[in-house]
């Protein structure tokens, strides 16, 4: 069976530009979105977007909710966005975090029996205190007693190479994105590693990042993989996501 890799949108995020890049002028709007990857094995989900409630109480994002404005149809949720494309939220059996800031793991609460598979070093960033009361994660949105795999490093999920784990660290302690093989050819779901393709090819970070140079690093790590043909599916690139038009890759 071909693997296929469903878009899933989220949602929009606008804020200045320069909260997210370095220099950045302006303002700007992006999509948050997820990724089902349908193989014969099992379905994973990459990311889970927002939190439902987010529609309607802005505050569980703390003082995030200051600096983005964030755009959610009315009635919509991530059960929903599944529904929408045949997929059962309860019947998706692992979803792998790139990382835990609320636009990536929010619709957890939504995902009941996936096993989570996520960077120990991420897990343990997400859950430490200082980052906690610093708003950076929210554990109410992730540390809902899923079964939880904490990886180190490469992870190939099937054993048979087509859907890896690849650390990006440096956006956060343990951010990670997913390699899948296609049946057109290698695709990387860079998520926070790159918000969009400008920032990679001129290796522009945020201002706020975990760690800029490790993260500089990562994205040099996905340079090179684009170099030898892999596709880069960026985080929260708008062109780019508007190209996809809510088609399954394959
Ligand atoms: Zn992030």
């Amino acid at each position: 069976m071909a693997i296929k890799l469903i878009p899933i949108e989220n949602g929009w995020m606008s804020c200045e530009t320069g909260i997210m890049c370095e220099g950045g002028q302006g303002r700007s709007t992006f999509p948050v979105s997820c990724w089902v990857i349908e193989h014969e094995k099992g379905t994973v989900l990459f990311d889970s977007g927002f939190h439902p409630e987010l529609l309607s109480d802005l505050n569980r994002i703390g003082a995030a909710a200051t600096l983005f404005d964030i755009d959610i149809p009315a009635g919509q949720n991530l059960k929903k966005l599944l529904a929408d494309q045949g997929i059962d939220c309860s019947a998706i059996d692992y979803l792998v975090m790139s990382h835990l800031h609320f636009d990536h793991c929010g619709g957890t609460v939504q995902i009941p029996n996936a096993r989570i598979i996520v960077q120990k070093e991420e897990w343990e960033a997400g859950n430490d205190s200082k980052w906690i009361d610093a708003g950076v994660y929210n554990p109410a949105d992730f540390d809902l007693g899923h079964n939880i795999q904490k990886i180190e490093g490469q992870h190939d999920i099937f054993g048979d190479g087509t859907v890896v784990c690849i650390p990006t660290p440096g956006h956060t302690a343990g951010h990670q994105s997913l390699r899948v093989e296609l049946g057109s050819g290698p695709v990387v779901l860079t998520s926070d590693c790159a918000y969009w393709q400008e920032m990679l090819d001129e290796l522009l970070v945020p201002p706020h990042g975990f760690d800029r140079e490790r993260q500089k690093e990562s994205m040099k790590t996905l340079k090179s993989m684009r170099d030898l043909g892999c596709k880069l599916i960026f985080g929260h690139d708008a062109e780019q996501w508007k190209s996809f038009d809510n088609k399954s890759l394959l």
